[in-house]
């Protein structure tokens, strides 16, 4: 009897290994012993290249590099012939949201976000993603913990490195996706120490928070020994966020009410049109944190800014700069009619997204951010000379941005702010490593470090947008080759099956 039931037993077990493998084909991706020869690596911290350098990969782990001579590949290594080409590491895009789908395309259950955002990302040398505000307002973080452990198994491909704060936390009325509500300190206190208990990376806030409930999240955060990232709310100043001990501040946005000379008079306007908020139309309310951030940049003056930015780089608070979201919007016209991008975007999705920009209410919301778009470059330019770490980020998950490629075109306008295509390169791999305290396992090419690697066919340093050009990845260990990426890329365009 018990032997039959264990034959049984073993036979459920081969079925269901075997459907495993066919329902995930890709899942047998190992990491094995890899090595890439010849290649010139790109030391991100001082711009250093050295040419001629054997990396050897063992497990998830780099575990030597150095010159062809003194690196030997073992007889079963994976070998990538790399001589002329450029290695860096795996990049990081600081500023997603691809656990749930959030505003737009919320509506969507057919298309779900992490099953065409993940291998984007991976296919785009995107191995890490700080998830903010998933989009569930569910405080258990049930799906993002199975899309971390998913990603682990490789079952979902796309970047091993996945930081989630779960639901942002928001006051009252919310004005993001989906937020946790918290008007008090008692509840603001309560939900971070949830948040805490059901594993969140990191506590994201939001703009309508009241001074009770931020300042109470802040110290609630510190006693729990979790990082609070995310927008400075309006009621708080840059300087008070600063000095509380907030990690990021996300979006050029985020310097906006430094350098404001009336910064003052549109908090309290800001403040009457939200005691009100019931009474705005629909489309009024989705405008109105826009309009906000209008008239504090229309009343901006370079002068103003000195203290703010002098509180982030006192503070070490990093500010994640996301050239691309509102650049995107202004310019929906120009991305949507990108075929090679568009072409990546599940079909429904896409038409979200035109439907979307064709309408009156855009048309509005793109006249508020136009004459932005130049200020957050100097915002960015401002930033940087003064030392204050940047991160790269996009916003994937609201409209028009694009898993992977949107990181690579956030480089590009980093460049275009003024920073040299180092220091763009370092807002994506160093940067982010520093902030997150994990520079001892990642954003440099050394041994013993995580192996997250990006093989590029030209410099970057020469041109950032050589990394686009991008001949294989490393992931955890795992090789993906050119045709391996274009596997993924391939499976985004058939949509992956839903899992
Ligand atoms: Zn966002």
């Amino acid at each position: 009897m018990i032997g039959a039931f264990n034959r049984v037993r073993a036979l459920m077990k081969n079925l269901v290994v075997i459907l495993y493998l066919l329902l995930f084909p890709c899942a047998h991706v190992q990491a094995s012993t890899v090595v890439i020869r010849g290649v010139t690596v790109v030391d991100v911290s001082d711009g250093s290249l050295h040419p001629g350098q054997t990396v050897l990969v063992a497990g998830n782990r780099i575990e030597a590099v150095g010159s062809v001579r003194e690196v030997a590949a073992p007889d079963d290594a994976k070998v990538v012939e790399a001589a002329g080409r450029y290695l860096i590491p795996g990049l990081w895009d600081m500023h997603v949201h691809s656990v749930a789908n959030v505003a737009l395309d919320s509506s969507l259950t057919s298309v779900a976000a992490r099953d065409w955002h993940f291998p984007l990302f991976l296919a785009h040398g995107v191995t890490g993603v700080r998830n903010m505000n998933d989009g569930t307002g569910d405080m258990t973080l049930a799906l993002s913990k199975t899309i971390r452990r998913q990603l682990a198994e490789g079952v979902l491909r796309g970047p091993p490195r996945f930081l989630s704060a779960g639901p942002s936390l928001d006051g009252d009325p919310p004005l993001g996706s989906n937020p946790v509500i918290v008007r008090t300190a008692a509840e603001a206190r309560a939900a971070v120490q949830q948040l805490v208990s059901n594993g969140a990376d990191l506590v994201k806030v939001y703009e309508n928070l009241s001074r009770e409930a931020y300042f109470a999240i802040m110290d609630e955060a510190r006693r729990r020994g979790i990082p609070v990232d995310g927008h400075v709310p309006f009621r708080i100043t840059l300087g008070e966020a600063a000095d509380a001990g907030q990690r990021t501040a996300e979006h050029p946005d985020a310097l906006a009410a430094g350098c404001s000379r009336a910064a003052e008079s549109e908090r309290k306007r800001f403040a009457n049109v939200l005691a009100n908020y019931d009474s705005l139309p629909d489309g009024e309310k989705f405008l109105a944190m826009f309009r906000h951030g209008r008239a504090l940049y229309d009343s901006r003056h370079p002068a103003a800014c000195a203290s703010a930015i002098e509180a982030y780089r006192r503070n070490g608070v990093a500010v994640t700069a996301d050239l691309v979201a509102y650049h995107h919007v202004v310019h929906a016209d120009q991305v949507l009619s990108d075929s090679a991008r568009m072409q990546l975007v599940p079909q429904e999705i896409r038409r979200n997204w035109e439907k979307w920009s064709d309408s009156v209410a855009t048309r509005e919301f793109q006249s508020i951010l136009r004459p932005i778009v130049p200020l957050e470059l100097e915002n960015v330019r401002l930033l940087n000379e003064a030392g204050v770490l940047l991160l790269a980020a996009t916003d994937v998950g609201v409209p028009l941005q694009v898993p992977g490629i949107s990181l690579h075109v956030e480089l590009e306008r980093l460049v275009e702010a003024g920073l040299s295509p180092l220091e763009a390169l370092r807002t994506a791999t160093l940067n982010p490593a520093r902030v997150l305290e994990m520079a001892d396992s990642l954003g440099s090419i050394e041994p013993g470090k995580l192996a997250d690697l990006v093989l590029l066919d030209a410099n970057p340093l020469e041109d950032i947008r050589n990394t686009q050009k991008i001949r294989a990845v490393v992931a955890d260990g795992r090789l993906y080759r050119r045709a391996d990426l274009d596997q993924l890329l391939a499976g985004s365009k058939e949509r992956p099956p839903d899992h």
